[in-house]
């Protein structure tokens, strides 16, 4: 091996120390060469260690700038969550140079923040909780309300139309008739208030039922049938023939729209009549639009306040309570029971002319076949009901006198059961057409009477017609009635006619 191809520090000593006849020797270039290959080995030890650490040190640098950058954007957000808090509390101090003290102080008030707001919402859930319960406090109010005041109103409007049928003096006719109008005005405030106070709370669900329109119609056309006579107003129904037989929707708030709109129309008509008209605009397979109009020849409204008569407690003139009672509710109630159905009213009007409401309603179309009742003014006229035998269930002493004035009037056989378990006794032992039913009763109640019945043994049971007498227009309780099977509502005080009517369609005796 020549020296030259030794490692050059190698080579370098070689030259200096050892005499070139040495090399000769196998003994000592074995030696040389282990000693080169040391050499060899440590340069490429060192090579490899040169490397990594200038790898290590290019990544030093790396990591240095990023956490720089990192830093950098710690104070940005530290400033920025700084002002944030400034913002929320003016009087929050920082020290503004030492960050870490700064961030302690964050989190302490977030902390603070957090607390106060957790109290803030156990505060607020308190609150609510009182809230809801004070709505309940004042749905149930107003419900026994209503019944409280409803039960001596009964009392009021019918013994009063009793008495104007009696031949009183003539000198007593024009008292008994203000107080008719006072009494009805007074209900009519009541049932309003309350409606409105229901709609106002967001209480108001519609229902989806089978029910016929023509009916609907004219059945609401016959209640205000006897105040429109009263004045010689006609009252002229127009219903187009194509209008199905029967619709899927809430009869209940459909029929209080038209009432509304109705009653207005004869209460505000001195002289001419008042047309009702409902035509089909729109049908298919699953729907039917109908639009509805109310028309009088009456006193008509201002032009300028055409735009407020919808508004809460608003009339078109200041003496419209003295002349005509009511409590300008009645149009914003209607309004509202529309827009809640997706829908609007409409209103026409010529001072001194007339007026003219219009709206229209989409129902779902009902697959039901309702047989319509037969209605003919004459037919409603309060005839003899002859042969009809009917359970009047009420506790209130001064109802059931009432009630059986009227039914002695009509020659209606009745009995009488002051609670419900004497009247489900009564319906066991005898035969009767119908019964009326008080909800509100002492041992059993109007409901648990109605399941009691039902739940005889006997087809007659199961289809005796049993109808609520309800004080109370709170959509709810009648629901519940149809819900335990009662046939119908007849809300107290009883409408004469009303009553009348209700009984023919009941009794089939007629
Ligand atoms: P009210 O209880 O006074 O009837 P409404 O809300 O039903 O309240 O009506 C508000 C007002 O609109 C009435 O007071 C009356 O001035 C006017 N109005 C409503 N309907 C008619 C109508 N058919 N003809 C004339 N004016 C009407």
């Amino acid at each position: 091996m020549q020296t030259m191809d030794y490692h050059h520090l190698l080579n370098k000593q070689v030259k200096k120390l050892l005499p070139e006849s040495y090399l000769e020797d196998d003994t000592i270039v074995q030696f040389l060469n282990a000693i080169n290959n040391s050499f060899n080995n440590f340069d490429k030890a060192k090579n490899l260690a040169d490397h990594a650490f200038n790898i290590s040190e290019q990544e030093y640098q790396q990591v240095t700038a990023n956490l720089r950058e990192q830093n950098k954007i710690k104070q940005r957000s530290i400033s920025q969550i700084k002002e944030a808090i400034k913002s929320l509390d003016p009087k929050a101090e920082f020290k503004m140079d030492d960050s870490d003290d700064d961030l302690i102080h964050i989190i302490s008030f977030l902390k603070q923040r957090i607390e106060e707001a957790k109290l803030l919402e156990l505060e607020l859930i308190n609150a609510k909780d009182v809230a809801e319960k004070a709505a309940l406090a004042k749905t149930q109010f107003l419900s026994v309300m209503s019944h409280e005041i409803r039960t001596p109103m009964n009392a009021v409007i019918g013994f009063t139309h009793l008495l104007i049928h009696q031949d009183p003096k003539p000198e007593q006719v024009e008292f008994l008739n203000f107080l008719k109008f006072s009494a009805e005005n007074l209900l009519v405030l009541i049932n309003d208030i309350l409606d409105f106070n229901k709609i106002e709370a967001g209480k108001i669900e519609f229902e989806s039922v089978d029910f016929s329109i023509k009916d609907l119609i004219s059945n609401t056309r016959l209640s205000l049938l006897q105040k429109a006579n009263e004045k010689d107003i006609k009252i002229k129904l127009m219903l187009d023939q194509d209008l199905p037989n029967a619709l899927i929707g809430d009869p209940v708030r459909l029929g209080q729209i038209l009432t509304n709109l109705i009653s207005n129309a004869v209460k505000f008509t001195n002289s001419g009549k008042v047309t009702i008209t409902a035509s089909l605009a729109q049908h298919d397979n699953e729907h039917s639009t109908i639009d509805f109009e109310v028309a009088d020849t009456g006193i008509g409204i201002m032009p300028d306040k055409l735009d407020y008569i919808f508004d809460s407690f608003s009339q078109a003139s200041s003496d419209t309570t003295r002349k005509f009672g009511g409590s300008g509710l009645g149009l914003t109630i209607t309004k509202r029971l529309l827009q809640l159905q997706g829908s609007d009213i409409y209103v026409k009007s010529e001072y001194g002319k007339g007026s003219e409401f219009t709206f229209s309603l989409t129902f779902k179309n009902s697959s039901k076949h309702i047989n319509n009742i037969l209605n003919s003014d004459e037919f409603y006229s309060l005839k003899s009901l002859k042969g009809t035998k009917l359970l009047i269930a009420e506790d209130n002493l001064i109802n059931v006198i009432l009630a059986k004035e009227f039914m002695k009037q009509w020659d209606v056989d009745c009995d009488v059961a002051e609670n419900g378990e004497i009247a489900l006794m009564l319906v066991k032992t005898n035969n009767y057409d119908m019964v009326l039913m008080d909800l509100q009763m002492p041992e059993m109640d109007g409901y648990q009477t109605t399941i009691a019945i039902r739940e005889l043994e006997g087809e007659k049971y199961k289809k005796l017609p049993i109808l609520a007498l309800t004080a109370s227009a709170m959509l709810d309780i009648q629901d519940q009635a149809f819900t335990v099977g009662m046939n119908d509502y007849i809300s107290k005080p009883f409408n004469p006619n009303e009553l009348h009517r209700k009984i023919v369609e009941y009794s089939n005796k007629n």
